[in-house]
């Protein structure tokens, strides 16, 4: 039932930043079992539709549906129980403490506890369930013999590794990927490159990245947003001959 309605549906969206229009009636379907990936220069609004589409800032204007649900007026926690999961362009981790320590508080308030108010008198390590699910996770981004190492500790491709496997832990089937190559260094990005494209062969992937080959190898919709709107729509093919994102890409370069 869930798999006939659109994974992701926005409609005219818009959202400013005092005086700017940093969103502007921007549209968007996510069809279930297809992927999307999002290119366009710094400032086009891409991390700021993530936060509307998770609902981590409210929208000044229209309406985000999960799975034919609208969730325009719930909170982030209603998104994530719907199935949406994200990643952040900038760090987010608690960098003191462990990979497992990281994962294990990913998972709280996600269904991952035991189901009672004393669950949180329980040391953590007495939780099975949620001990063998940060164990799973932490196997799937290939942290498993890192989970007692802490988070500073890491190279910065395992942090991200780590930060993919927190928006895996809920078991997803929607993931928001800000920007997850950025940063990385060659090696490191092949195999984050790896990881997400098997992960799009079970999960529904609306990433921003700027690669094109990457894009290619992941799906064949591409969206380009520019000063806040979708510019264009199409096969990475379809966009590299586009003469709108020709112009935006080429200023960009001379800069
Ligand atoms: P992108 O991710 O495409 O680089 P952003 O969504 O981060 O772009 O930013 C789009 C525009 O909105 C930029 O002009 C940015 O400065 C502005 N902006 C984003 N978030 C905020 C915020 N929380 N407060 C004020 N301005 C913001
Ligand atoms: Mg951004």
């Amino acid at each position: 039932k869930k798999n006939r309605k659109p994974a992701l549906v926005v409609k005219n969206a818009s959202k400013s930043f005092g005086g700017v229009k940093a969103i502007d009636d921007v549209s968007l379907t996510i069809d279930s079992g297809r992927s999307r990936v999002m290119i366009g220069p710094n400032g086009a609004g891409k991390s700021t539709l993530f936060n509307l589409i998770t609902g981590e800032i409210p929208l000044d204007e229209g309406r985000v549906f999960i799975y034919g649900e609208d969730v325009t007026k719930k909170a982030v926690q209603r998104r994530s129980e719907l199935g949406l999961s994200r990643t952040y362009q900038i760090s987010n981790l608690f960098h003191e403490l462990t990979v497992k320590e990281n994962m294990y508080l990913a998972l709280q308030g996600k269904g991952w506890e035991l189901p009672n108010f004393f669950s949180f008198f329980i040391p953590w390590f007495k939780n099975e369930k949620r001990t063998s699910r940060v164990k799973e996770v932490a196997e799937s981004v290939a942290l498993e013999n890192k989970l007692d190492t802490l988070v500073s500790n890491l190279s910065h491709g395992e942090q991200r590794q780590l930060e993919l496997g927190i928006a895996l832990a809920p078991d997803p089937d929607i993931i928001l990927f800000d920007e997850p190559m950025a940063g990385l260094s060659p090696s490191e990005r092949v195999f984050m490159k790896k990881l997400i494209k098997r992960l799009a062969t079970e999960k529904i992937i609306l990433a921003i990245e700027h690669d094109m080959d990457f894009a290619l190898s992941l799906t064949n919709d591409v969206t380009v947003l520019h000063q806040g709107a979708t510019i264009a729509d199409g096969t990475p093919d379809e966009i590299k001959q586009n003469e709108d994102v020709r112009k935006i890409y080429k200023i960009q370069n001379t800069e």
